[in-house]
């Protein structure tokens, strides 16, 4: 037995009787294109205070007027992407339950994307305004970093823009470690603060206009208080009311099923197929918080995550001492069995990638007739089959798997969609979930849509980083 095992008889049992599944997470209050109507009300305000301003006629009117006026434009749009940036990781609930976390932090990139590429516009037209008149470019440089009021302060904010989307360029980013990169990138929350007093007492937009003015404190007011109460009110919460490790059980060598519980139990509400923020609230780690998907149907005896060793953190909570708190976020994510209610199932899953899938299985009803594709390295990574065979069988399915390195498979791709229609001959018919890495994830989808899977039949969790 290797030394790291804990036994059974050490383990604490949270509560005795029978588990009760946890609550479901209440569905969200929003349907599908409350969304986009809040959107495009959102961006016709903004070219509406832009408009009513002047900025319309501006554009066409001479030289100086134009670009100024195009400054203006694009620099109230880099705000407001940036404000809808922030409220997308405040992470409201109602949101999350209706496009998922990982959506939310997508979206999130593409508004910070479109964010930086419109203070370019902003900065580049506000320079050539600045010099239309005659005045040299030094001099409108020098006006722009801190002669006017507020600019010095915006300049920093533009700065830490640039910064935040340089190291946010996949090929930069993956050479740095997540945390870096998640703590760099925490400072736009600072450009967004300092870069707000040159947007109320410069240009035309705010600073004649009382009624505008206030709707844009408002706007910020409101954006902080969700940032204070969604995402920092919830690490805070999650904090003061832990879970506790009740149990590490090694799978394998570097993989190992862990199950938290404890009285903060009671605030959760959680579904299969959904993940959790973990942060160990122990020396050295405290300060971070990964994502792991449940691994089993949540109860209340506990959360069970199954935790593959591929880092510092992972590797830590692998070995962590039964009893150590543990503050859990969430659950997040929207992949869960109420998406496939009436329908079969399939789940392509690889890897680490098996445990939403496990968790899911669990949910399900004979009707479903649930299928498992596994895909694994070696016989050694196939963690929960025995479990999932026996759930797949008494629910007239069945777990296929697919072991040993690529060049060994006896079909080129598995994934492509003749191999997935020969396997599975209802495939297209099938709601399926794809969990593991990337690269499977791309495969699966690619093969599926060739097997004639409806887009919206398939079901993932977004790379968000
Ligand atoms: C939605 C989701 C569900 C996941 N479920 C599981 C699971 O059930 N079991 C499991 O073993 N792994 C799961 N992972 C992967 C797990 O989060 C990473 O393996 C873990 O964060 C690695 O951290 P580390 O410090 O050990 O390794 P590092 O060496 O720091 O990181 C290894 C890789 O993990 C990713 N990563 C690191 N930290 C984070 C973070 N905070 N957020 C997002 N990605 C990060 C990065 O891509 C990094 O390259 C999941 C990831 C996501 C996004």
């Amino acid at each position: 037995m290797p030394p790291n095992t804990r036994q059974a008889s050490r383990l604490r049992t949270p509560e005795r009787g029978p588990a009760r599944a946890l609550p479901r997470p209440r569905p969200s209050a929003l349907f599908g294109t409350d969304i986009w109507i809040i959107a495009a009300a959102y961006v016709a305000c903004v070219f509406g205070l832009w408009a009513w301003h002047g900025g319309v006629s501006a554009l066409t009117s001479n030289w100086l007027d134009g670009w100024l006026s195009l400054s203006q434009l694009s620099g109230l749009l880099a705000s407001a992407c940036g404000l809808f940036g922030v409220v997308l990781i405040a992470r409201p609930r109602t949101l999350e339950r209706h496009l998922g976390l990982d959506k939310m932090f997508v979206w999130h990139r593409y508004l910070g994307e479109s964010m930086a590429a419109l203070l370019a516009v902003h900065i580049v037209s506000a320079v050539i305004a600045g010099t239309a008149d005659g005045t040299g470019l030094w001099a409108v440089i020098r006006n722009y970093t801190g002669r006017q009021p507020y600019m010095a302060m915006a300049t920093v904010g533009g700065l830490l823009i640039f910064v935040v989307t340089i190291t946010s360029l996949k090929s930069i980013r993956r050479q740095m470690s997540y945390e870096t990169w998640y703590f760099v990138h925490l400072t736009a929350y600072v450009a967004l603060a300092v870069s707000f007093g040159h947007e109320i007492v410069l240009g035309n937009d705010f600073a004649d206009d009382k009624v505008a003015r206030w709707f844009w404190v408002a706007l910020h007011v409101g954006v902080l208080a969700a940032v204070l109460s969604g995402r920092w009110g919830r690490t805070i919460m999650s904090v003061l009311r832990p879970l506790r490790v009740e149990s590490v059980v090694p799978l394998g060598a570097d993989i190992s099923a862990i199950t938290l519980g404890g009285p903060g139990l009671s605030r959760l509400e959680a579904h299969g197929g959904q993940f959790c923020m973990l942060r160990p609230l122990r020396l050295g780690l405290w300060w971070q918080s990964h994502p792991f998907s449940l691994s089993a149907a949540p109860t209340t005896r506990g959360l069970r995550f199954t935790i593959k060793d591929r880092g510092d953190a992972s590797g830590v909570i692998n070995s962590l001492k039964v009893g150590t708190r543990v503050a859990v976020e969430g659950p997040y994510g929207v992949a869960t069995p109420d998406v496939a209610v009436g329908s079969k199932v399939l789940c392509i899953v690889g890897g680490v990638g098996v445990a939403p899938a496990r968790a899911m299985l669990e949910l399900l009803t004979p009707d479903q007739q649930p299928i498992v594709l596994y895909r694994a390295r070696s016989k050694e990574d196939l963690v929960h089959l025995d479990e999932m065979q026996q759930i797949a069988k008494s629910l007239h399915g069945e777990v296929l798997t697919l072991v040993g390195p690529s060049v060994s498979l006896a079909v080129k791709d598995p994934f492509s969609g003749d191999s997935l229609t020969r396997a599975i001959p209802d495939v297209a018919e099938r709601t399926v979930f794809v969990c593991g890495p990337d690269s499977l994830v791309h495969a699966a989808r690619r093969g599926l849509k060739a097997a004639g899977v409806p887009t919206e039949n398939v079901h993932f969790e977004m790379v968000w980083w």
